[in-house]
């Protein structure tokens, strides 16, 4: 594949973090460099506390205190005020986070509505969507219920409808299925590689799941502040 011209949905430049800890200064990122193209799904492994959390959050532009380069579909993330950040998020990235940041209060889904009401998109579209993703994802009987009456595994593929529902050209997912038992946790991040794939979103997901790594497009380490 010849990928000149093609332009990244994010590119990283010696990305840098460094945090204080008990009086003494730990390097946690030490120069990350990483592009990814669009479409193209990315696994981030690496053993707990190597920074990939941190990581997803400066690709997330949902925390500042970093060093180097951030560049989001062309536009470069220091050069954004706050408020062209926040368009950027909204613009290019979906999140697909553990079920707890579901809104308990709303069905499965207003949780997957509402994300996109705040991009703008007109209401009856909203729904249209949201009902075609959680349908996909096998809930089509489950519109109705809070999250506190969905299963664990349903609850997190509320998380992934809700992640892609603005048509996201990166999705970042930390751990998306971390919380569930491994046969639950195989079977959702399955369906979720399907969707994103389907969906042509690209995705950088940290796992510690080896196996279904594999199954992604490239797989990326993080040892020692650095990318291999
Ligand atoms: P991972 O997600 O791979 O488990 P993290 O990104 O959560 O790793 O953490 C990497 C390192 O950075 C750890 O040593 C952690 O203690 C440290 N760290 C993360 N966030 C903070 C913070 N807000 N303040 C101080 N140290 C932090
Ligand atoms: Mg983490």
């Amino acid at each position: 594949m010849n990928d000149l011209g093609v332009k990244p949905v994010v590119e990283l430049k010696a990305l840098t973090r460094s945090f204080e800890q008990g009086g003494e200064r730990i390097d946690v990122l030490r120069g990350v460099d990483l592009a990814i193209r669009p479409g193209e799904i990315v696994a981030l492994l690496g053993p707990s506390g190597s920074g990939k959390s941190t990581l997803l959050q400066a690709v997330g532009l949902l925390e500042g205190g970093f060093g180097g380069e951030i560049v989001i579909a062309g536009h470069s993330a220091e050069k954004s005020n706050s408020r062209a950040r926040t368009a950027l998020r909204r613009d290019h990235l979906g999140f697909v986070y553990q079920f707890h940041h579901l809104l308990p209060d709303f069905d499965a889904l207003e949780n997957v509505v509402l994300p996109q009401l705040v991009a703008g998109t007109p209401r009856a579209e909203a729904e249209a969507r949201a009902q075609e993703l959680l349908v996909a994802l096998g809930l089509g009987h489950r519109l109705d219920h809070r999250p506190s009456q969905l299963s664990g595994g349903e609850q997190q593929r509320v998380a992934v409808a809700r992640g892609l529902a603005n048509k996201p050209d990166l999705v970042l997912a930390d751990e998306p299925t971390g919380n569930l038992d491994e046969a639950t946790s195989d079977r959702v991040l399955a369906e979720f590689l399907s969707l994103v794939r389907g969906e042509g979103s690209a995705a950088l997901i940290a796992t510690h799941n080896e196996r279904l790594a594999q199954k992604m497009d490239r797989v990326v380490r993080l040892h020692e502040g650095l990318l291999a």
